[in-house]
């Protein structure tokens, strides 16, 4: 009979509980009590996930990102850890280092947020709005287009090509993304179109 207490109550524990809860079978359940004090609390109990995609290579692993009220700034939220997505086709729940350590880059004091601007003979960047800097970029895309593309070579025939501008893409974007950002960059003549993709 007691076996069979044991092994009901060894089967029902897991983890940490277990060396409580086989203690208490043997009548010592002061024991039990004081060491489930000592038991942190799981860390991650109260706070809310979000399904995310490491922005670092072409993999494209997905995360899973866990946030909680911030300590430091009452009512706002912060990004407290991060783990692979075991749901997810392409990593299984798994993370290489470098996305393993997303959690420092995203707290970095150097993590540029927002679009920075250096003004001409400034020494120093400044933020500006995303109105301003996609107006900045159209501007000097379209000045140097206008100046520099190349509608015929010196054969005669139609070319179409912008080779003074260079298009920088990201390897996480998804299909979609990516077949938008090539018919863009080859709707301008844009030669050259490079990501950080590894494959
Ligand atoms: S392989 Fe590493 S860097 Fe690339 S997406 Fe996966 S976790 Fe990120």
């Amino acid at each position: 009979m007691n076996m069979e207490l044991s092994r009901r109550q060894f089967l029902a524990g897991s983890g940490a509980g277990l060396a409580g809860t086989t203690i208490a079978a043997l009548g010592f359940g002061d024991v039990e009590s004081a060491h489930a004090v000592s038991i942190r609390p799981f860390k991650l109990a109260q706070t809310k996930e979000a399904r995310s995609t490491c922005p670092y290579c072409a993999v494209s692993c997905g995360m899973v990102i866990f946030s909680a009220q911030s300590k430091s700034a009452p009512g706002k939220m912060e990004i407290v850890h991060i783990e692979g997505d075991a749901d997810h086709p392409v990593n299984r729940g798994t993370l290489c280092p470098k996305g393993s350590a997303a959690l420092d880059y995203i707290r970095s004091e150097t993590r540029v947020k927002y679009p920075m601007y250096r003004k001409p003979g400034a020494n120093k960047f400044e933020r500006v709005s995303w109105d301003f800097a996609m107006e900045r970029i159209a501007k000097l895309m379209k000045d140097d287009r206008d100046q520099n593309f190349i509608e015929k070579n010196n054969d005669g025939t139609t070319v179409n090509r912008w080779t003074t501008m260079a298009f920088l893409s990201g390897s996480s974007c998804t299909n979609e993304t990516g077949w938008l950002t090539w018919k863009v960059a080859r709707g301008l003549g844009l030669l050259q179109l490079e990501n950080q993709a590894r494959i």
